[in-house]
């Protein structure tokens, strides 16, 4: 396979950092954006800025047309059936939340269970925290096999016949690991439960099929696959959002309104309250049509092959610990021995290449990886197999500097 060249295209890529050149291995944080992105979101702004669905004039139609075609654009992109089934949020965070808020007033009892797994970000667990907490329903958690992993006999020993949802992560932010999203749906389904899946990870990174995966919800973020900040997507079945009621109102949400009541439009918009985040719709609908102009099957390819090379060279280092499982999607969590992951990513700073080191916003994984923090190093479509010799080089560094 050819590597991917495509640095160029991202103009933040082309800078020096401490006098080095950027090597950026922080993508699970948030991704580059390519000149695409930036032009489109220009573009709109220069010429087409009005608000939507309410004006009669030219430009309220045109900025109508672009954010309503980037639903569609998503849609296709990740295969689901209708374009009302696309709600755009300001990113996974939020997308969860509303389906917490909104599903659960509707069909969590009390003693009900909700399945998570222990390597869930922050932002698909505390929502399911309060919804425990408002409702009574108990929090169940599929056990981790010793390489971050879930086996099927844990999954089917913790989802049962009192499962009323399950929320999982399609892609851990920390583990790399990939989880068997369709054979859970179909269990869960089988036991009468509806499933979740948290993209953020996944998305950006590899084709998703929602139809494929029969998944109930499925939510991912603008800003981790090229396109900006500040938007994301809900992806839901019809039969589920019909019957939820909005968590937000006001603005763009309403049909009718009276002094004591109002009636509100139908999906996707009733969940889309206010003003929408339309340049940001604009900025997504281009990084979908830049990542698919490249072709997802590449950029997967492109990232194993980094991976698999920035594996094999930390092997050779003494002293590094390796987080999570052998099959993995393009990131590696790590640890030198007795140096605090800030140290490491300050020293790898200093030469230019840009690391996370931290809790990764999953408190309860460092608990059961029995460590405070880790350093991670993410990569994308625009990384070289250059920028692993680098990051390996500097970790050589850091490794001589603290003895
Ligand atoms: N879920 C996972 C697995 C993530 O990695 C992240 C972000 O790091 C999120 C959820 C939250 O995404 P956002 O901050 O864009 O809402």
């Amino acid at each position: 396979m050819t590597p991917l060249d495509v640095k160029q295209d991202f103009p933040i890529l082309t800078q020096t950092v401490n006098n080095h050149p950027l090597v950026y291995l922080d993508s699970a944080a948030t991704a580059q954006k390519p000149q695409m992105v930036i032009d489109a979101i220009e573009t709109y702004y220069k010429y087409d800025n009005a608000n939507v669905h309410r004006g009669v004039h030219t430009l309220g139609q045109r900025a109508t047309d672009a954010y309503e075609g980037a639903r569609e654009t998503v849609q296709q992109f990740i295969n689901a059936p209708h374009s009302k089934e696309i709600i755009f949020t300001r990113g996974t965070t939020q997308a969860i939340n509303i389906v917490a808020r909104s599903y659960s007033e509707k069909f969590i009892q009390p003693g009900d269970e909700i399945v998570l797994t222990p390597m869930e970000h922050h932002s698909n667990l505390l929502p399911w925290q309060q919804v425990a907490k408002r409702t009574g329903a108990l929090l169940k958690f599929i056990p981790l096999e010793k390489d971050g992993t879930l086996s099927e006999t844990a999954v089917k020993q913790t989802i049962t016949d009192k499962t009323k949802l399950v929320a999982i992560t399609h892609v851990s932010n920390v583990l790399g690991t990939i989880n068997p999203i369709k054979e859970i749906t179909t269990y869960a389904h089988e036991m009468g439960a509806v499933v979740l899946v948290d993209g953020a990870q996944a998305v950006p990174h590899m084709k998703v099929d929602v139809q494929a995966l029969d998944c109930d919800f499925y939510a991912f973020s603008g800003h981790k696959m090229c396109g900006p900040t500040g938007i994301g997507v809900l992806y839901g079945k019809k039969q589920w959002l019909n019957q939820m009621d909005p968590v937000e109102y006001g603005g763009e949400m309403i049909d009718f309104v009276e002094l004591t009541d109002a009636t509100w439009k139908e999906l996707p918009w009733k969940f889309e309250g206010g003003t929408p985040i339309i340049a940001g719709a604009v900025g997504l609908q281009a990084a979908i049509k830049y990542l698919e102009n490249i072709g997802l099957d590449k950029i997967t390819a492109h990232e194993k092959m980094l991976t698999d090379y920035a594996m094999e060279q930390l092997k050779q280092l003494d002293g590094v610990d390796i987080y999570g499982p052998t099959e993995r999607c393009g990131l590696i969590t790590f640890n030198l021995k007795d140096v605090h992951p800030h140290d490491t990513a300050t020293v790898l700073d200093s030469y230019g290449v840009a690391v996370r080191a931290g809790h990764h916003c999953c408190q309860p994984l460092m608990k059961w990886l029995n460590v405070t923090a880790t350093a991670r190093a993410s990569f994308y479509l625009y990384n070289t197999i250059e920028d692993v010799d680098r990051f390996i080089d500097g970790l050589k560094q850091a490794k001589e500097f603290f003895g």
